[in-house]
């Protein structure tokens, strides 16, 4: 009896769920601010970056193919992290 119950509420609270408009809207998109971690290989300190720190560099090798390293410069010891 319980039971049977409770499958009527959730059915009813599905529905209303589904019938709704949607009110959601971004308010602000922080996927740029987003802050990773990534250890120095060099000198071992951790750091912690965001994709605005991100250096592209492109290489072209001797076939002519472009490689692409996607790099942060470590500030104490100054090393290029690729990440
Ligand atoms: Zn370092």
């Amino acid at each position: 009896m319980t039971m049977m119950v409770t499958n009527v509420l959730l059915v009813v609270v599905d529905s209303v769920f589904l019938n709704r408009e949607s009110l959601m809207r971004v308010i602000r998109d922080a996927s740029k601010e987003i802050e990773k971690i990534v250890i120095c290989k060099n000198c071992g300190t951790e750091l912690g970056y965001v994709p605005a720190d991100i250096k592209t560099r492109r290489v072209s090798d001797y076939t002519g193919g472009v490689d692409t390293y996607n790099e942060i410069k470590c500030p104490k010891c100054r090393k290029l992290i690729l990440v």
